[in-house]
């Protein structure tokens, strides 16, 4: 048994699908239910008793406690976060409660837990902390890309959230000894994420006949990885990570944000022609940048594939393909989130949000 939190959002909901098609093992999923957290997206797992969802604060040190001691994991991953950096500038409350407050009221609860486990589960248990790359803060042009070593320099009120998210974890591990790993990953892409980010956002207005909105000039550099591949290097740490480690997440795909919106348009003038045949590169429109935007992130994952073997599976070039395809055969998905349709399907299954 393991206990992911935030197991309804993107990443989480990816992990917990990949984790009950691949092991034999059981998940117990605690998540809020924010307006991030979409059940929708596990609705495959309806009804197969290997997934027990659980609607819940990752801050509320009793709920968590009990979970703990009912279902007794041997392992709790991380990913219950507010993440959205647009909203962390507007009202950055939220991310001060959820990633610093409620981090450190899940790390309480587990070193409670870890406390009580007798010598052959303390052995195998571990806290796999989820974190952004964002941390590190902006890169230059020709600055090497993060490594685990590079000093955290946050500026937007989500990576500073983050970044003390992984200092309470680090500071768990060294003073009370609990065995904690931490990944820092890169941008994720791919199937159920929601459209307020740059690449759901894009794929949805293309279709929608709106405008593609691009920060600035266009010209800031993410660094771009397949969701599932973030997936599998969650369960590599988890597996074989060296406990109190770092490692970063990465697939070495450095591109400008103006780049992938024309490269999605590239695809869906392929796959989904506009009726009038101009190129969906015409919708694509210049607005103010974000305050305090990062010129550039990138990620060097020699660590994890060195010491851990791990690659990513997708290229940037075949993710992003298979992301818009799924975008085109999910059209009520998207229908659903955006209209906020969602919500009610949550409401008739698990009460008022
Ligand atoms: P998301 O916003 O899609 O999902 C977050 C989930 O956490 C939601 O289901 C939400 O309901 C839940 N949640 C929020 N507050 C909670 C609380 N207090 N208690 C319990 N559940 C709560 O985020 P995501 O993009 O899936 O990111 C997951 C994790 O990965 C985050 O920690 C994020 O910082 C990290 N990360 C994200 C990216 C990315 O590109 N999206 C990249 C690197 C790291």
């Amino acid at each position: 048994m393991i206990l992911v939190t935030g197991g309804a959002g993107f990443i989480g909901s990816n992990f917990v699908l990949d984790w009950c098609a691949q092991h034999n093992e059981s998940v117990i999923n605690l998540d809020a239910l924010t307006y991030a957290g979409n059940l929708e997206n596990l609705a495959t797992l309806d009804g197969n008793p290997a997934h027990v969802f659980v609607r819940g604060d990752i801050g509320d040190f009793g709920l968590v406690a009990r979970l703990l001691a009912e279902h007794k994991p041997r392992a709790v991953i991380n990913f219950a976060a507010e993440s959205h950096v647009d909203r962390s500038i507007h009202g950055p409350e939220d991310f001060i409660q959820t990633n610093i407050v409620g981090t450190f009221r899940l790390l309480e609860a587990v070193r409670a837990y870890f406390g009580g486990l007798n010598e052959t589960d303390k052995a195998a248990f571990r806290f796999l902390h989820v974190s952004t790359d964002e941390v590190y803060g902006s890169l230059a042009k020709d600055d090497p890309a993060f490594t685990e070593t590079n000093r955290y320099e946050p500026n937007s009120p989500y990576s500073a959230s983050k970044a003390a998210s992984d200092h309470l974890v680090r500071a768990y591990h060294h003073t009370y000894g609990l065995p904690v790993l931490t990944t820092n990953c890169s941008n994720n892409y791919g199937p159920y994420h929601f459209p307020e980010k740059l690449i759901p956002l894009c794929i949805h207005n293309a279709l929608a006949g709106k405008p593609l909105p691009i920060y600035g000039d266009g010209q800031q550099i993410r660094d771009w990885l397949y969701v599932k591949d973030h997936c599998s290097a969650i369960r590599r740490v988890l597996e074989a990570g060296r406990l109190g480690e770092v490692y970063n997440v990465g697939g070495w795909n450095e591109k400008a944000n103006l780049d992938v919106v024309h490269t999605l348009c590239a695809i869906l003038d392929e796959l989904s022609p506009r009726a009038d045949g101009k190129s969906y590169r015409e919708q694509i429109t210049f607005v103010t940048d974000r305050p305090g935007h990062d010129r550039r992130y990138a990620i060097d994952a020699t660590k994890l594939e060195r010491e851990l073997g791990w690659k990513p599976a997708e290229t940037f070039e075949t993710g992003i393909r298979k992301t818009v395809r799924w975008y085109l055969d999910n059209q009520d998905w998207v229908k659903n989130v955006t209209s906020g349709a969602y919500r009610d399907w949550l409401g008739k299954h698990y009460g008022e949000c």
